[in-house]
């Protein structure tokens, strides 16, 4: 395959793998600045999302590994290859938006070849027709955009760029106009494509659970810089900041006073009570802190009825809302110091609603606990709806 650059520019034969590294990347609109001294790595292969709330600079970030924006300062390298200033057509890369831009006038098989076609390559048939397999869209060929769904049009856009072979994929929203059901089956489509053609894939989305479902690592970003960045998993059970712990999924952050670290521990006392948190989960040793605890991690129970599986515990606190979601009941708790805890219990039909008024005790496996430095906003990256 053709990459960027002419044979002097090509790795060596210790040549490293083709992983898109950007570094130190700063973009600068005036007095504004919408990327901040971005380092990250993306392994060749891999499929990485870029996952933050409007505005935190992703697609900018995205417009300049397109070559669509130039950095201010930083560098971005495909290998060993430096592509910062190079023109967006030389560069091997494709982006998928999440306006599908296809041609209206062409049918799904010349939307598919114009790119083969546009660089003289003859005899494009073959290669139409691998890419319309791939994207289970054999049968469409020879419909125009306008008679298809919104699903199968995005999937024309994906093997249109595809069929480019790009070494690296932008996706920027590529689902954004599609229906929940929808954006739900394309996900699991996109995933299994990227599986299968093994290009390295970058998306975008300010959606936690579309970026979870698909992506291996995922950088969360937060005004122009990585807050943190892992794979889905562990960004979700060990979050370093308020910001992720908010952002990916729901947390209840509960001020505590931290006693110090012990055998692996760090010890702290919340509103009277004793908790511990596990030692790589603890991201402050001293001083005030948020403890930190999933929903769906809390049990509950009546006071004065045993908790399933109790760990650390807080007494007092009652029921204040209640919602049934079929798969889980989702409580509302207020504390005694004022708080409302949220608690996400599954229906195991192993016992009645919870109604609300009822006086409950709350209490979690240390072992899910985390905590973080209080000198952060609490309600960081709680978006509103
Ligand atoms: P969204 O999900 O809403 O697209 P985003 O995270 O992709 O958000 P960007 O589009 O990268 O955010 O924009 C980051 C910031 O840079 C925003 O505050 C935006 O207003 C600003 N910005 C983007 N492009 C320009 C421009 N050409 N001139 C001035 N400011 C810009």
């Amino acid at each position: 395959m053709s990459l960027v650059g002419d044979a002097a520019d090509a790795p060596s034969a210790a040549a490293r793998s083709r992983s898109l590294r950007l570094s130190n990347l700063t973009k600068e609109f005036a007095a504004f600045t919408a990327v901040k001294e971005l380092d990250l790595e993306v392994p060749q292969g891999s499929f990485f999302a870029l996952l933050g709330p409007s505005g935190c600079g992703k697609t900018t970030t995205l417009r300049m590994v397109a070559g669509l924006e130039t950095p201010s300062s930083g560098t971005i390298h495909l290998g060993d290859t430096e592509v910062t200033y190079e023109k967006p057509y030389k560069r091997p890369v494709n982006t998928v938006f999440q306006n599908y831009a296809l041609f209206p006038h062409l049918d799904v098989a010349e939307n598919v070849a114009f790119g083969l076609k546009r660089r003289g390559v003859s005899n494009v048939k073959q290669q139409v027709g691998e890419m319309l397999e791939l994207v289970e869209l054999s049968s469409q060929a020879g419909k125009k955009p306008a008679q298809l769904s919104g699903g199968q049009q995005q999937r024309v856009a994906l093997a249109r760029a595809l069929i480019n072979k790009p070494e690296v994929l932008l996706l920027d929203e590529p689902l954004g106009a599609l229906d929940l059901k929808l954006r739900r089956s394309m996900q699991l489509e996109l995933k299994r494509i990227q599986t299968e053609v093994g290009i390295t894939f970058v998306h975008v989305t300010h959606d936690q659970e579309e970026a979870m479902t698909m992506a291996d690592t995922i950088a969360v970003m937060n005004a122009g810089e990585i807050e943190q960045m892992g794979a889905p998993d562990e960004l979700y059970e060990n979050p370093r900041t308020t910001f992720v712990a908010n952002f990916l999924g729901q947390s209840n952050l509960i001020e505590a006073d931290i006693q110090g670290r012990e055998n692996g521990q760090v010890e702290v006392r919340v509103q009277g009570a004793r908790a511990s948190v596990p030692g790589d989960r603890a991201h402050s040793d001293s001083g005030s802190g948020w403890l930190g605890i999933r929903p769906e991690k809390v049990l509950i129970a009546q006071t004065g009825e045993p908790i399933d599986a109790p760990g650390d515990v807080i007494t007092g606190g009652h029921v204040t809302d209640v919602s049934f979601v079929g798969v889980s009941t989702q409580y509302t708790v207020k504390m005694q110091w004022g708080q409302e805890l949220m608690v996400f219990e599954q229906n195991t039909g192993s016992r009645a609603m919870l109604p609300v008024g009822t006086q409950v005790d709350v209490s979690w496996h240390p072992e899910y606990a985390f905590l973080l430095d209080a000198s952060q906003d609490v309600s960081a990256g709680i978006e509103e709806d």
